[in-house]
């Protein structure tokens, strides 16, 4: 699906907490405004039922727009948003995966202080 004549290049895909996509019209990594946002809707309702049957549904005015993800032009990156409890949890899980590998005498390279020469 796309909403431009040509479609957005994307280099690579990474996951994003919820609460660092705080504009979903911006990239969250460059700041960038070339974004595709992939979302969906959410209406609310109350239906009542007396002896299993239907008597009203109620629809809430408003819609909850959900966005689901942030395609950026500038940069080519898919950022998945998730709730920022999973994140953290993948984070987590993550850190704790690198503890075992240093563990069994792996080898794990801090990407943090890696230098290119
Ligand atoms: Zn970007």
């Amino acid at each position: 699906m796309s909403a431009t004549a040509e479609p957005m290049r994307i280099a690579r895909e990474v996951a994003v907490g919820a609460s660092h996509a705080t504009d979903p019209f911006r990239c969250p990594t460059c700041g960038g405004g070339n974004v595709l946002i992939e979302g969906s809707y959410r209406r609310n309702y109350i239906e009542e039922f007396q002896n299993g049957e239907s008597v009203g549904k109620q629809l809430e005015e408003s819609i909850e727009q959900n966005v689901l993800a942030i395609n950026c032009g500038d940069c080519a990156i898919r950022h998945i948003l998730e709730p920022d409890a999973m994140f953290a949890m993948r984070e987590a899980n993550l850190q704790l995966t690198m503890e075992v590998a240093k563990l069994k005498g792996l080898n794990i390279v801090d990407m943090k202080n890696a230098k290119v020469n």
